[in-house]
C-alpha cells in the first residue's frame, strides 16, 4: 500500500482521545485503529505483533544482518487531538497545489497568508480535509510512514538492516502516551517518535514543564456593609496575576523563551481558582519561575496579613536534551539520514513535550522526527504526499546508516 493510501485509510478511523476520561485508552475508539494496524502488521510479516489491554500496539521487524547493530524503535501515536472533531474524516487529494486559496468546502478556505507553512507545499500533492474535521495526519502520517518502511524492507530482503521495534501509542494528545509504554518489553536500544512537521527536523529538546494550581480565598460579605471587611478573591487573583511578567506569556515568546500561561480562571468573591502552566527549556530557569509564583503568593499574603493565596506546584515533564546529549549518536544517525536525502537538518527545540521526552527519562532515548504535515489540530491540517514519501526514504536511510557504522 502506498504511504498516502495508508494515511487516508487510518484518517477515516475515529481515534479522538478524551482528557476527561480515566479509562486506558481514554476512548475505546482508539482500539479500532489498534486492531486494524495489528492485523496489517501481522499480515505483512512482522513478528510478535500484539495489542495490549491498555491499547498499545507493538511488533518486531527482525533484522537480516549478521553485524552487531542496535535495535531501533520507531514510534507514532494513534489518537487525534480532542481540540477538534476527528469523526467522519473525509480526506481528499489535491494535486499540484498552486498556492492559491484552497477551498476545503464552500466556505472554509486555507490561504498562505493565514497558514504560511503552506508555501513549502506549492507544486506538491496534498491530502486535505472537507473543512469539518481535522485530518489526523498528526500522527497517522507517522504510522503510515513507519508501516510503509516495514513493507519496503520486507519486499527488499537485499537491503541489510538491524531489528526494528515498532510501537503505536494511544493518548499522546492528552499527555498520557508514554504512561503505559513497556520500555523493557519493547526491546529497542533507542527510538524515534515520528510526530513532527518538517521532514528535515530533528528535535532533541523539549520544555521542562510544571503546573501551578492557585487558590485565592476571599472574605465574602454583603457589599453594603463590606468596608474594611470584604476581601474579593477575584480582585486578589488579578493582583497575583499581574505580578507575573506580562512579556513572559505564550503570545509574546518563541524559540527558547519560557512562559507562564494562565490556562483557566474561575471564581466568585469568596474563592477564585487559577490554573497555570509554566514552561522553560532551561531547568534552572523553570525552578526560578516556580519560586516566583511562591514569592508572589507570599507578598500578597503579607499585604493582606492573612493566608489569601495558596500555590500548589507540580512537575510535569523534563527536557530530554540533557539525557540525549549522553548518547549523541542517536540524533547524529537521524541527521545523517536527513542529510543523505538531500536536506539541511534543522535542530529546533520543541515548544511542548513529546512522548519521547517521557520515554527518554524512562530509559529509552527518543528524539522526534518529522512527518511532512502542517496546521495540525484543526480543519486546515494537511499532509504532503511527496514529503511523506521522502520521510519513508529518510527512515530507510536511517536504517541503512545504522548498519554501515
Ligand atoms: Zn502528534
Amino acid at each position: 500500500m502506498r504511504v498516502e493510501e495508508r494515511l487516508i485509510k487510518y484518517a477515516q478511523i475515529e481515534t479522538t482521545s478524551n482528557p476527561e476520561s480515566t479509562t486506558v485508552p481514554s476512548s475505546a475508539c482508539q482500539l479500532n485503529l489498534a486492531h486494524v494496524l495489528a492485523q496489517e502488521m501481522a499480515e505483512m510479516g512482522l513478528s510478535n505483533v500484539r495489542v495490549t489491554e491498555t491499547g498499545y500496539v507493538y511488533g518486531t521487524l527482525v533484522g537480516n544482518t549478521r553485524k552487531e547493530v542496535p535495535s531501533i524503535g520507531l514510534i507514532a501515536h494513534m489518537d487525534t487531538a480532542p481540540d477538534y472533531s476527528g469523526k467522519d474524516v473525509k480526506p481528499r487529494i489535491v494535486k499540484a497545489y498552486d498556492g492559491s486559496p484552497l477551498y476545503l468546502n464552500d466556505t472554509v478556505v486555507t490561504t498562505v497568508e493565514e497558514f504560511p507553512e503552506m508555501k513549502r507545499f506549492i507544486g506538491k500533492d496534498l491530502i486535505v480535509t472537507d473543512g469539518t474535521t481535522l485530518l489526523g495526519a498528526d500522527d497517522k502520517a507517522g504510522i503510515a510512514e513507519i508501516l510503509t518502511l516495514c513493507e519496503t524492507l520486507l519486499a527488499h530482503p537485499e537491503i541489510e538492516h538491524g531489528t526494528l521495534q515498532i510501537g503505536f501509542t494511544p493518548d499522546e494528545e492528552i499527555g498520557r502516551g508514554a504512561d503505559h509504554f513497556d520500555v523493557a518489553g519493547f526491546g529497542a536500544d533507542f527510538a524515534y517518535t515520528i510526530d513532527g512537521g518538517c521532514i528535515n527536523g530533528v528535535t532533541d529538546e523539549t520544555f521542562n514543564a510544571a503546573e501551578a494550581k492557585v487558590v485565592v480565598k476571599g472574605v465574602a460579605v454583603h457589599p453594603g456593609s463590606a468596608k474594611n471587611v470584604m476581601i474579593n478573591s477575584l480582585n486578589v487573583a488579578q493582583e497575583f496575576h499581574h505580578l507575573l511578567p506580562a512579556t513572559e506569556r505564550p503570545e509574546h515568546t518563541e524559540g527558547r523563551e519560557g512562559f507562564y500561561h494562565l490556562d483557566s480562571m474561575s471564581g466568585s468573591c469568596e474563592e477564585t481558582k487559577m490554573s497555570y502552566i509554566l514552561r522553560n527549556h532551561d531547568l534552572a530557569l523553570l525552578q526560578d519561575m516556580k519560586k516566583q509564583m511562591e514569592l508572589n503568593a507570599q507578598l500578597i499574603n503579607e499585604r493582606y496579613e492573612r493566608e489569601v493565596v495558596e500555590v500548589k506546584l507540580r512537575d510535569q515533564y523534563l527536557n530530554m536534551k540533557e539525557k540525549l546529549n549522553e548518547v549523541p549518536y542517536v540524533c547524529e544517525l537521524a541527521e545523517k539520514a536527513v542529510y543523505k536525502a538531500g536536506f539541511d537538518v534543522v535542530r529546533e527545540p520543541a515548544r511542548g513535550g513529546t512522548d519521547g521526552s517521557t520515554l527518554t527519562f524512562m530509559g529509552l532515548p527518543c528524539p522526534n522526527l518529522g512527518t511532512g504535515s502542517a496546521n495540525c489540530h484543526g480543519r486546515h491540517e494537511v499532509a504532503c504526499i511527496q514529503e511523506m514519501e521522502m520521510m519513508v526514504k529518510i527512515l530507510l536511510n536511517l536504517v541503512q546508516e545504522a548498519v554501515s557504522v
